[in-house]
């Protein structure tokens, strides 16, 4: 298993539409098991496979497991996960390939994030209840009904395959001073991170990772 980068707004994959998926192959436990552990090591509890680059109809859930810190010298118990540092139980992983929504039912306003757009969250409107049908690992088609938190989280994981991001959904208003104030944010992180850089490269003799290479295309 290997953690995967989580592109973060306003990286223009995440505004791309994921096509969907025409043979689920063997590769697709590899891709699922990556989503998962990214997901977890987050931690969240639903990623699309936009988040981490790929623009196919792949996404994973799990609303169920829970994470508990383990305090300074304490050992976990024999055969258990740990998860940086913390200790995960009652995973309950769902993985959904090219997912349609076939029935939706009532509204729920819930407070929403997204490991996409770090430090904001939302008020969104949603269906309550949902059923999906979807390929599983295997390709078979299934269906599942869901609903509360775990009919929202895989509705926002579907609008990602669609290219839409939960702040997508709020009044114009709100949604133009959230992206305002994201990108804002996102700059004074890179630079911050470049300033690190600049420090941490600074008369070692390394040359800085920031000096623009770019790498030609085949
Ligand atoms: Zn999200």
């Amino acid at each position: 298993m290997a953690k995967l980068k989580i592109y973060t707004f306003p990286d223009p994959i995440l505004a791309q539409k994921a096509l969907p998926v025409a043979r689920v192959d063997a590769s697709f436990f590899r891709l699922a098991d990556d989503m998962l552990e990214t997901m977890y090591d987050a931690p969240g509890i639903g990623l699309a496979a936009n988040q981490v680059g790929l623009l196919q109809r792949i996404v994973v859930v799990d609303t169920d497991f829970e994470m508990e810190e383990l305090p300074e010298g304490i050992s976990p118990p024999a055969g258990s996960e740990v998860v940086g540092g913390a200790l995960i139980t009652g995973k309950n992983p769902r993985v959904l390939i090219n997912p349609e929504i076939i029935l939706q039912e009532g509204t729920i306003t819930l407070e929403e994030g997204c490991l996409s757009v770090p430090e904001y969250t939302a008020e969104v409107r949603r269906a309550e209840k949902i059923k999906v049908q979807y390929l599983n690992l295997d390709g078979l088609t299934k269906t599942m009904s869901a609903d509360g938190l775990l009919a929202v989280c895989i509705q926002h994981e579907m609008d990602h395959l669609d290219g839409k991001l939960f702040i997508d959904r709020l009044s114009p208003v709100k949604k133009d001073f959230a992206k305002k104030r994201l990108r804002k944010e996102r700059a004074e992180r890179e630079e911050l991170d470049r300033l690190k850089m600049v420090a941490l490269t600074k008369g070692s003799g390394i040359p800085s990772s920031s000096s623009k290479t770019k790498k030609k295309g085949i």
